[in-house]
């Protein structure tokens, strides 16, 4: 693995956009595509301009309008998605690779989570459309009224840049299961893996021209330049809460959908009555998997004061013997940050907590020399009160915050103060407290005794900051179809006749 970092560093990939079946070197801006790991340029990546983004728009129209895509029959778009499915899995270790470097995200979670799930949203969706179907009513005398699920069009795909093939390959396959056609932007900070799959697709020449288009490049140009667009019909966007408005604003005017993922911070909240053990390997997933850089993240911890101490004492251990170091490493567990200003943003972090009292258990430093890549030591605050900014604001590190509580009541609503309702999370072994809580905590998904698991036939999505629209199965028919209804009359019907006199 370290010979790939070591021939892309050597001669960095180009990164280019592609449209109606074609790549397409565009604009004059090249940005450099860093590991986070070493520092050093292992793509260049062409942005995309306002023109390249209505060529985008214009192929995908073109696709929607006249081509056959629309109109295909399930089977055929679930071949098509099974082709997609398969071409990532024979890929998979190319592809992890590549995140890895991309994100500093450990090639362990990468090879195993990320790029598999990636495979599986289109394995998914293939057989979601199989056994979806539209509804029939027939109440009315006469009647007979049809709901069916026509493609919304041409759906722009908006991505992050903390799991970029995973989140933008389940925006992709619910559109394209759909019958839509897209156009695709990711961050312009990790843009390898999708511009890897996108030439994947095209060389086994899965997908008609035109189907899906890829744009490159910075949100305020390209992605700018995507939500403005008069003719696409809608954005699904997965990424922070100021520029998840900043788009919505920007659809408005054309009274057109967004579907937003958007930032969290969720409570954990650990009752008594727990099983210790499991909870505590929920709390370090919750907290420190993919880096800490995750919008489900459990990081806002709150400890029943029975269990405090044994808590606390197992937790900052663990969090202590964390192996942080090169991601391609197979034992490593905590990559680098993505990039400096992520790493600033962390520090601030920690002494803004310090400075309102909060107590530092853990972590809380760079880790290693400043050469060696953006490694911070995971980190744990214990915060006298839920109104300090390391309790109310996504820090998307590894990075958790703890609270003590001595009742169901008070954890409730300390965890539902908060701008976010991504999710929450509820360890106890009293069904009745497990259930209460997870009817009252006001967030999209409640994991009881769970780690972060997901299942594609529920919907994923936040209530409040966290977002509009849900991911997943009728989420996602939801996000991309118009529910269309059609009312067939059965029989002349009987209707007063205007204009003929008795
Ligand atoms: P950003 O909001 O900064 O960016 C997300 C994407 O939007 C990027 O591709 C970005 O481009 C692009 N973008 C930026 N400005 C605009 C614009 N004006 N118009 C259109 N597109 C634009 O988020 P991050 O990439 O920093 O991702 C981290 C955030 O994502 C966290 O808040 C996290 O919680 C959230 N997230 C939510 C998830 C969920 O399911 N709820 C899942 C994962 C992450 P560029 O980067 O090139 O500027």
């Amino acid at each position: 693995m370290n010979q790939f970092r070591a021939d892309l560093e050597r001669a960095p990939r180009q990164v280019t956009g592609y449209v109606a079946g074609s790549f397409v070197p565009t604009g004059s801006t090249g940005i450099d595509v860093i590991d986070p790991a070493t520092g050093r340029i292992v793509a260049i990546l062409n942005e995309s301009t306002p023109d390249d983004v209505d060529r985008a728009v214009g192929a995908a129209r073109k696709a929607f309008e006249t081509g056959a895509w629309r109109s295909s029959s399930v089977a055929e778009r679930q071949t098509a998605l099974m082709a997609i499915h398969d071409a990532i899995l024979e890929n998979v270790d190319e592809l992890a690779a590549l995140e890895t470097i991309n994100t500093g995200l450990p090639l362990k979670q990468t090879r195993t989570i990320h790029i598999t799930r990636a495979a599986q949203n289109f394995r998914f969706f293939s057989e979601f459309i199989n056994q979806d179907g539209g509804d029939v009513y027939t109440q009315e005398k006469g009647y007979m009224s049809l709901v069916t699920y026509d493609p919304i069009g041409v759906c722009a795909l908006i991505g992050p840049w903390n799991m970029p093939l995973g989140l933008t390959a389940m925006k992709i396959a619910g559109a394209l299961a759909f019958g839509n056609t897209c156009v695709v932007k990711p961050s312009e900070i990790t843009p390898l893996t999708l511009a890897r799959l996108f030439q994947i697709i095209d060389e086994r020449g899965i997908l008609p021209e035109g189907v899906l288009n890829l744009v490159n490049g910075r949100g305020q140009v390209t992605g700018d330049a995507i939500s403005s667009h008069p003719d696409i019909d809608m954005i699904s966007f997965t990424g922070g809460t100021e520029t998840g408005a900043r788009i919505l604003k920007a659809l408005a005017p054309g009274i057109k959908g967004g579907a937003m993922e958007l930032g969290g911070k969720s409570a954990s909240i650990v009752f008594a009555d727990a099983d210790i053990e499991r909870a505590l390997d929920g709390v370090m997933l919750g907290s420190f998997m993919n880096n800490g850089q995750m919008c489900l993240a459990g990081s806002r911890l709150f400890v029943e004061r029975k269990v405090a101490d044994p808590f606390i004492e197992q937790f900052v251990a663990r969090t202590r013997a964390l192996r942080i170091g090169d991601p391609l490493l197979e034992a490593t567990e905590i990559g680098p940050m993505i990039n400096q200003a992520q790493m600033d943003r962390v520090m601030r972090y920690v002494d803004s907590g310090s400075g309102e009292g909060a107590q530092l258990l853990a972590g809380g430093r760079r880790h290693g020399e400043s050469n060696d890549g953006l490694y911070i030591e995971p980190t744990i605050m214990q915060a006298p009160s839920n109104s300090l900014a390391i309790c109310q604001e996504e820090i998307f590190a590894p990075f958790a915050t703890l609270q003590i509580f001595d009742d169901e009541e008070d954890v409730i609503a300390r965890a539902n103060d908060s701008a976010f309702g991504l999710v929450g999370y509820v360890w106890s072994q009293n069904l009745e407290r497990a259930m209460r809580s997870a009817a009252r905590l006001r967030t999209g998904t409640v994991m009881v005794n769970s780690p972060i698991m997901r299942d594609l036939r529920t919907g994923f999505g936040g209530v409040k900051q966290s977002g509009l629209g849900r991911e997943g199965a009728k989420g996602s028919r939801a996000m991309f179809t118009e529910m269309k209804s059609t009312i067939i009359a059965l029989e002349a019907p009987a209707l007063p006749r205007m204009g003929i006199a008795d």
